[in-house]
């Protein structure tokens, strides 16, 4: 009885509520995460405030502790914070024309910025027509030129001895005659904030009807971000926002501190030089990367959260003898499947941060899982569980049944292999929660 007794009170204390105490040990380690991925030092302080006050008396979720609860809700609170939904530029509806306007300062990105959008309009069917107003540069003309040439769109440009304004108006009515559905105007930077170059983009405001004022920032200025996004909202008004080179090792604060003190949403990343390099925004993967969450440690804490911790565990020893068969492949893939798909898995693994997740098309490693999925759906219950048996009989029954190629049954085969192996070498990874304690 007294085991009883006492078992009551564990599991009465590991469902408790998030103390006073609890919350703030925890706050302490996430200040340190925040200021370190350069979020500004007020949004750091606000956004502590507001998590205090939300999670003190939150029931702690079954398998976690304290410390484990609270990151949790600092999690949910950033990506709330940084819009729950990606979004888009938006266009004006039917055939009206658009009219986009970027600023930034310079070497924000804007020139690069603005050819990608174009590529990105263009695939969607539209005509865009990009406006070289930067006239204070002397190559910043050519830039454009050449970008657009890349991306087979038209640019318009008047040489540098004409106002900005008068630049973007003559654009407007080639845009008109030549059926250019959206016009990018490509403003000049200055090096910091100043009058002068606020008073040119009001100025294009004026005398050209702008839908959508997008600013560009670097994503390297931290801090500093929230004073550049401040000004250009007040002084001009943004719709949007677009954080370039995020494809560095930044831990990306700056989106953060633009999002908390504008409110404005941010559209898109840059995530490198070329100009294919611009990627939707997903606020879930940039607060694991502020959070510097790219570690084995939250990969099991998401695992403990989400599974079986048994049949976790279970698998894990098989991994570990290497019994690993087709029904264990599906159980994971459907845990997996539960964690977030593959890319949400990849990005938490160590050394795989944003920039080397670049080139993996997360789509396409998902439709690759489905294929898999089927075919190996189409085996018995007895070949899953002895993949030795496959003969080429088997294997033709398994392809015709998956409605795919022989070869594709092969290959799926092979990577099982493959993937049998180096899962012998990670025996801890899908081990459960070993490990998980003595984190704060
Ligand atoms: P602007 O002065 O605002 O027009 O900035 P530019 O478009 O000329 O860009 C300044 C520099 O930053 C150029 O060398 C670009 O190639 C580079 N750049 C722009 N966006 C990105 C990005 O997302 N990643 C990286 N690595 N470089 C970028
Ligand atoms: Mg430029």
């Amino acid at each position: 009885l007294t085991e009883k007794l006492q078992n009551v009170f564990k599991n009465l204390r590991s469902k408790g509520r998030l103390t006073e105490e609890d919350v703030k040990l925890a706050l302490r380690e996430v200040k340190m995460a925040l200021l370190e991925a350069d979020v500004n030092f007020k949004v750091v302080k606000g956004f502590v405030k507001d998590v205090q006050e939300r999670a003190v008396g939150q029931d702690v979720m079954n398998g976690l502790n304290p410390g484990q609860m609270v990151i949790k809700i600092v999690n949910e609170e950033l990506i709330r914070l940084m819009g729950s939904e990606t979004t888009e530029i938006q266009l004006q509806p039917g055939q009206a024309t658009t009219v986009i306007m970027m600023a930034g300062l310079q070497g924000a990105g804007k020139t690069t910025t603005t050819a990608k959008i174009a590529g990105k309009l263009k695939l969607k069917g539209k005509k865009p027509l990009l406006v070289a107003c930067d006239v204070y540069r002397p190559a910043a003309i050519k830039q454009l030129q050449v970008n657009g040439e890349k991306q087979g769109v038209e640019v318009f440009s008047m040489g540098e001895n004409h106002k900005p304004v008068n630049i973007a108006k003559a654009a407007m009515e080639h845009a008109a005659k030549n059926g250019n559905n959206v016009v990018i105007l490509d403003t000049a930077g200055r090096l910091h904030i100043d009058e002068e170059m606020m008073e040119e983009l009001q100025e294009i405001k004026e005398h050209v009807e702008v839908h959508q004022t997008i600013l560009v920032v670097d994503a390297m200025t931290g801090q500093d971000a929230v004073n550049v996004a401040n000004d250009f909202n007040q002084k001009i008004g943004i719709d949007g926002v677009i954080v370039t080179k995020l494809d560095g090792d930044t831990r990306g604060g700056a989106a953060l501190s633009i999002r908390a003190v504008t409110g404005k949403p941010i559209l898109y990343v840059g995530m490198g030089e070329k100009l294919s390099d611009l990627e939707q925004f997903y606020p879930d993967r940039m607060a694991s990367r502020i959070l510097g969450m790219g570690d084995v440690l939250s990969l099991i804490e998401k695992v403990g959260e989400d599974i079986d911790e048994d049949k976790a565990r279970e698998m894990g020893k098989k991994i570990k003898k290497a019994q690993f068969d087709f029904e264990d492949y599906l159980e994971s893939m459907n845990q997996m499947k539960k964690m977030g798909g593959l890319s949400s898995i990849l990005s938490m693994m160590p050394g795989m941060n944003m920039a080397q997740m670049k080139g993996f098309d997360s789509e396409e490693g998902e439709k690759k899982m489905a294929q898999m999925e089927a075919i190996i759906y189409s085996m018995t219950v007895k070949e899953r569980r002895n993949p030795e048996i496959l003969n080429p009989s088997r294997k033709h029954r398994i392809a015709k049944g998956a409605g795919v190629d022989i070869s594709e049954v092969n290959r799926m085969i092979k990577q099982f292999e493959q993937s049998k192996k180096m899962m012998k070498q990670l025996p801890n990874l899908m081990g459960g929660k070993g490990g998980k304690k003595g984190r704060f």
